[in-house]
């Protein structure tokens, strides 16, 4: 078996944990990360795609209201590029509650969130196809976010400060020395999922970041977390409906948010608690349920063309213990149907604020920290207090630093639609299209097959936004197919080296540094 030795070993490649490997190795310490598919392939790859400015929250859940206003103001320095500063409306409808907005739009002044209300007619005139019914709107500083990008450019980050990041590592088995009382995780052993091979790491603290699978990794430790999963269904449109993120003006409900995300628009989403993370069913309730839903923020949504639905697992957790008290029982006691004693009953009651169990504190489980709960939006702060545990649990002293170190990348500034097309009419790429829709040219395509030999159209469509446009793969598959078989049968070189992440939804630069780097003979 091969081995590995490493301060931190960091369980999850989402947005939480490439977060953490980020913040941990530019705090100085020895860094690896294991994923069990590709990076993104988790919840962090199934979301609505909002940067909060936690209005949402602030009558609900006013602690993540603030973590998400805090994070939505840093994000927008660290991951520029990454967001598209769309604005977001909270607009009331004549059936929201009598008194909400006046009640939301105090909580917001308290809670330091910046919330203006605008006459609805010039909220009309810059969404047209926005409900005429609206009586009140607020603008507040919301946005549209590219997880999918954001975490390579995360991940790029922590490599460049020395991390180490390898997918398709399964977490098999933690080994713990000591007897009880005094548990150490010290070790764990991790599947490789392409060879087939078994790698031993050494770590002096394992980070689970595992979203909703957290308990069953901290199960490999022996420690009880009962997580809360709330399954949430979304619709893309096949077109932008509103430039704006929309969301209703009321307690947060199912199908109330309206997200401009690249060329489609998202309505979603529903909170249904589930037992098992890898429950991404889609009934036809939920489908109807965001239809009608959608109708009322944009009549007529319902009889756009849908393109496709999809279905992400919260990872949310409510403390039920104090640290010190045993935990609530043993893992086979809990069925995994019912929610934790003294948890929320449903997963839509659950608070989005993030959840930092220090397992030495709490379990008396030395060198493991679990970081779970929270938001996409707050993922940077998750990581900062799971690191500043660790450090704790270390015994060193060093600050976090993500939150002043932007990522590659942000000197292109804030995303934007016309971002692509721009380049591909600028450099005449046209012919080189293989994707139509979401404009992905060959050499984008080709640097990404080249640069993950074990790279899969699904891959593909996380890495460069194949086939997520309006023909929803029905053309630029096959011949992607084409270009994946080629490559493969060695008609081009590999590349070698970093993945410019910057730049890896950019066909202008994909364009030129596959011109310098193509083998003579080959365009
Ligand atoms: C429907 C829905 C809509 C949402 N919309 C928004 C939104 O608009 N804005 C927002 O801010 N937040 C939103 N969220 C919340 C947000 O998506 C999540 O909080 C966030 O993505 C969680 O990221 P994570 O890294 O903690 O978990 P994940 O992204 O799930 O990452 C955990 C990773 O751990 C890996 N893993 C599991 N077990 C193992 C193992 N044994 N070995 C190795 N790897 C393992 C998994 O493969 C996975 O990739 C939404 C969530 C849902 C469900």
């Amino acid at each position: 078996m091969k081995r590995m030795q490493t301060e931190i070993l960091v369980i999850g490649g989402g947005a939480t944990g490439t977060g953490v490997a980020w913040d941990a190795a530019l705090r100085g310490f020895r860094t690896v990360l294991v994923e069990k598919r590709d990076l993104t392939h988790g919840t962090t790859g199934r979301y609505h795609g909002l940067l909060h400015s936690g209005a949402r929250y602030v009558l609900k859940d006013p602690a993540s209201a603030v973590e998400c206003i805090n994070e939505n103001r840093i994000l927008r320095r660290t991951h520029t590029h990454c967001i598209e500063d769309t604005s977001g409306f909270f607009v009331v409808l004549p059936e929201d509650e009598d008194d909400y907005s006046d009640r939301f739009a105090d909580a917001c002044r308290r809670l330091n969130i910046p919330c203006t209300e605008i006459p609805p007619a010039s909220a009309l005139r810059r969404e047209p196809l926005l409900n005429p019914r609206i009586s009140r709107v607020f603008e507040l500083p919301d946005a549209a976010a590219d997880s999918f990008l954001a975490t390579h450019a995360t991940a790029q980050a922590a490599r460049q400060a020395g991390a180490t990041l390898l997918p398709y590592h399964e977490l098999t088995r933690l080994h713990l020395s000591g007897g009880e009382g005094n548990r150490t995780v010290s070790a764990a052993t991790v599947l490789d999922t392409v060879s087939g091979e078994e790698l031993h790491i050494d770590a002096d603290l394992v980070i689970n970041a595992a979203g909703a699978w957290s308990g069953q990794v901290a199960a490999l430790a022996g420690v009880d977390v009962k997580m809360i999963l709330g399954k949430g269904v979304m619709l893309a449109t096949n077109a932008r409906l509103t430039n704006t993120v929309i969301n209703r003006c009321k307690m947060p409900g199912d199908g109330d948010i309206l997200v401009p995300i690249h060329t489609v628009s998202v309505i979603g989403t529903t909170d249904e608690q589930v037992a098992d993370p890898e429950n991404l069913s889609i009934e036809q309730w939920e489908i109807d349920l965001m239809l009608t839903e959608g109708d009322k923020l944009v009549p007529g949504l319902s009889s756009s063309r849908i393109l496709r639905a999809w279905a992400g697992v919260r990872p949310l957790y409510q403390e039920t213990q104090s640290p010190g008290e045993p935990a609530l029982g043993s893992i086979d006691s809990l069925s995994d149907d019912q929610p934790a004693q003294g948890s929320p009953q449903y997963s839509r009651d659950a608070t989005r604020a993030l959840a930092l169990l220090d397992h030495q504190q709490r379990d008396g489980v030395r060198g493991f920290i679990t970081i779970t709960g929270g938001k996409w939006t707050t993922f940077r702060l998750m990581a900062e207090s799971a690191v500043d545990a660790a450090c704790g649990q270390l015994g060193v002293s060093r600050p976090c630093r993500t939150a002043a170190t932007p990522v590659p990348g942000v000197e292109q500034g804030h995303y934007w639609l016309g971002h692509r097309l721009n380049e591909v009419e600028d450099e005449n790429l046209q012919s080189e299209l293989v994707c139509e829709c979401e404009l992905v040219t060959r050499s984008m395509l080709e640097s990404a097959a080249q640069r993950n030999p074990t790279v899969t159209l699904d891959d593909l469509r996380r890495d460069v936004r194949l086939g997520m446009g309006p023909c929803q793969g029905g053309f630029c598959t096959y011949r992607a197919v084409g270009i994946l078989h080629q490559l493969r049968a060695g008609k081009a070189s590999p590349v070698a080296g970093e993945w410019h992440v910057a730049h890896m939804q950019s066909p202008a630069h994909h364009h030129r540094d596959g011109a310098a780097a193509a083998p003579s003979g080959e365009g």
